[in-house]
């Protein structure tokens, strides 16, 4: 038996041979989701088009693919939306505008050249006008690959950019969106997790004693040494001097086992100032950890217990990781 994907291809194939349009992906997404539904705007839309037996022009489809389909593939902003997801969607917009005029301007120019191979030599001036025509439409081909690529390469660095909001600046590791992105991601995987929130010990009397900009210097040391030692695992920086390591696949014991050792060797580190080389003194963080299974809201009720195993790591003396 069919299945009703299959039906539905066979169908959408059907329709593009009878108005002899190219199975190209565009038109064949077109005919898709007109077929899908014939009341949405689009269906609507190609009936119109296509009534008393008349034919849809590739055209006429690019138009309605314009229209309707990049309608639907990059939503309009919505008030509320970042100026980048809008800036997206205009870049989107105008990639998918560009590549179509160029398709079109090409078959224009391959359409003109049919025709003029077709007049021959008879109509001198004619053959003079068209020829022109053709060349010209060549070129604006060529002019709208090119801006097609330059905002295929907007794209990519809007991309980056995205990236970029999910670093953490000072140490680039994932800043609190990155982690909670990593959190869903393991949550939609079903994967067993334990969250380890570390903080810092009196890192404030840091900044206090050697000033923000050594603050800064140790905060990035601490980053370093935490992903270096505790890799594969996830590190990333939760806020202020507050980091979040995430070990995936092992049980609470085993993971208290890892963060323990990772202190133990953080404490064992001498921290000089860089110009002075004055010794800024053992640095030590305390932890609290909880561990998740399932869905998304199970993170959300470990980092809580998480964080309160921490408030009496801090309470019990610092420097010790507790489990909740
Ligand atoms: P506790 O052992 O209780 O955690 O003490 P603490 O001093 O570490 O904690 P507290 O919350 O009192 O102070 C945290 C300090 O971290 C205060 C804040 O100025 C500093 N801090 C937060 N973010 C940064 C940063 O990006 N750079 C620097 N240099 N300092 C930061
Ligand atoms: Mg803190
Ligand atoms: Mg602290």
């Amino acid at each position: 038996m069919q299945s009703d994907s299959i039906r539905q291809a066979e169908k959408v194939i059907a329709f593009l041979a009878n108005q002899k349009l190219p199975a190209t992906p565009r038109n064949y997404s077109l005919a898709w989701l007109a077929q899908e539904d014939d009341h949405s705007p689009l269906g609507r839309a190609i009936q119109l088009a296509t009534d008393n037996g008349m034919r849809l022009r590739q055209k006429e489809a690019d138009d309605l693919f314009n229209r309707h389909v990049i309608g639907v593939l990059a939503q309009p902003p919505e008030p509320g939306d970042s100026e980048r997801d809008a800036l997206r969607y205009i870049v989107l917009k105008i990639a998918e505008l560009a590549v179509g005029v160029a398709a079109a301007a090409g078959e224009a120019g391959r359409d003109l050249s049919g025709e003029l191979a077709a007049l021959g030599t008879a109509v001198p001036q004619i053959t003079s006008i068209v020829g022109s025509l053709v060349e010209r439409t060549r070129q604006a081909e060529h002019q709208f690959n090119n801006a097609a690529c330059d905002v295929e390469r907007l794209r990519q660095d809007l991309d980056a950019a995205r990236d970029d909001a999910s670093r953490d600046a000072l140490t680039g590791l994932a800043n609190r969106r990155g982690i909670e992105a990593h959190l869903r991601h393991l949550a939609e995987m079903d994967t067993p997790r334990v969250l380890a929130l570390c903080d810092i010990d009196a890192f404030k009397s840091i900044n206090d004693r050697y000033g923000h900009a050594v603050g800064d210097r140790v905060l990035r040391m601490v980053a370093n040494l935490l992903q270096e030692q505790c890799s594969p695992h996830f590190v990333g920086r939760w806020g202020g001097e507050e980091f979040m390591v995430v070990i995936a696949f092992a049980d609470i014991e085993q993971a208290r086992k890892l963060v323990a050792g990772r202190g133990a060797a953080l404490a064992l580190r001498e921290f000089r100032v860089r110009e002075t080389d004055e010794f800024i003194g053992r640095i030590t963080f305390s932890a609290g950890l909880a561990s998740a299974t399932g869905n998304h809201d199970a993170s959300l009720v470990a980092l809580s217990a998480a964080d309160e195993a921490l408030y009496r790591a801090k309470a019990a003396g610092r420097n010790r990781v507790l489990t909740a």
